[in-house]
């Protein structure tokens, strides 16, 4: 099994606000790129700015030479189409022995389902999904969740050195998925609590920023608090590059893992529900930092 170090050939599926600057850290360090993406204008101002990278017209013409093809797509159900379903998929592309990597976050029951499909054709699965945002993205110091067999992370190692830090092994197909499912769970809630806290503060009479900053010194302090607080929401920019709608996505997974395993969770099921109702109101397509809007609507409605 060779590792995949530079100048290896990396098929690179999905060139979105993640999927863009990660692609490009790939290219600095030397990997060479075959792209895909639905949307045209997504490969050509990449390979603007990297001439080196090739655009392809399919999964499939992508996956064809590719040693690893990397998926970062909005969930699961699109990567199962881009790998195994749809029309010119990459697996009519793949040589047997390629390591597909899905760094997007998908639910972990597909993921299972998939990499026992995949493995049916001799090419092994690793789920990686990423923490960090686009800002992590851009400087390659992402958190990284692999799950998958200890000797395909090992191949993939330098592929994940190049755009993240902290790379896990968290168990076998899934583990990653699940866990990353798990995460956004715990950084929706906190940003909802952070909110919610900031209207109620403001119609105390606090300042929203002073608010933060003492959360930060505090034992509110949470991711929220510490990269969105001040910078996104107080500010009200809005602009932290991560959908409301892929946020509630991966609430919507969190929940399905809970059910799917027969675990009664209220807060959970109450956060799944504060969210799809939340894009509902903002749209899909909303920054996920306008939860802090949702919340003011909320109290506005309630007044
Ligand atoms: P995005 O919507 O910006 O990008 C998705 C890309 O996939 C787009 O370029 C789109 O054209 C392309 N695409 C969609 N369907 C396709 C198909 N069938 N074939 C080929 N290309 C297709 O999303 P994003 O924010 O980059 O997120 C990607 C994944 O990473 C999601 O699963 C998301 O939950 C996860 N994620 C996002 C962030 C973030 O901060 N944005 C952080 C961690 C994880």
């Amino acid at each position: 099994m060779t590792t995949l170090a530079p100048p290896a050939t990396i098929a690179f599926i999905g060139l979105g606000m993640m999927g863009r600057p990660m692609a490009a850290r790939l290219a600095e360090a030397g990997f060479k790129l075959r792209l895909y993406d639905l949307s045209q204008k997504a490969v050509s101002d990449f390979i603007g700015a990297h001439p080196s990278a090739l655009a392809t017209a399919s999964p499939k013409a992508a996956a064809q030479g590719a040693d690893a093809l990397i998926t970062m797509l909005p969930d699961g159900k699109v990567v199962r189409q881009a790998v195994i379903e749809g029309r010119d998929a990459a697996r009519e592309g793949l040589a047997p022995g390629a390591l597909v990597v899905d760094m997007s976050s998908s639910n972990p029951v597909d993921t299972q389902k998939l990499a026992r499909d995949l493995a049916a054709s001799g090419v092994a699965l690793l789920d990686a999904p990423v923490s960090g945002g686009v800002r992590r993205a851009i400087d390659g110091s992402l958190s990284i969740m692999v799950g998958g067999g200890a000797a395909d992370l090992e191949r993939a190692r330098p592929v994940f050195g190049a755009m993240g830090k902290t790379i896990t092994l968290c168990g076998p197909a899934g583990a990653g998925h699940a866990l990353k499912a798990l995460n956004n769970y715990l950084s929706a809630a906190g940003l909802v609590a952070m909110c919610e806290a900031l209207v109620v503060g403001e119609a105390f009479g606090l300042d929203p920023g002073t608010m933060v900053d003492v959360f930060n010194s505090s034992t509110g302090k949470s991711n929220a608090t510490e990269v969105k607080g001040r910078q996104f929401v107080v500010s009200r920019t809005f602009a932290a590059g991560f959908t409301a709608g892929l946020m509630a996505k991966d609430l919507r997974t969190a929940g399905e893992v809970a059910n799917h395993l027969g675990l009664d969770m209220p807060v959970l099921k109450q956060s799944v529900g504060y969210w799809a109702d939340a894009v509902g109101k903002l749209g899909a397509a909303a920054d996920h930092t306008e939860i802090f809007r949702y919340a003011e609507m909320l109290a506005e409605a309630g007044k």
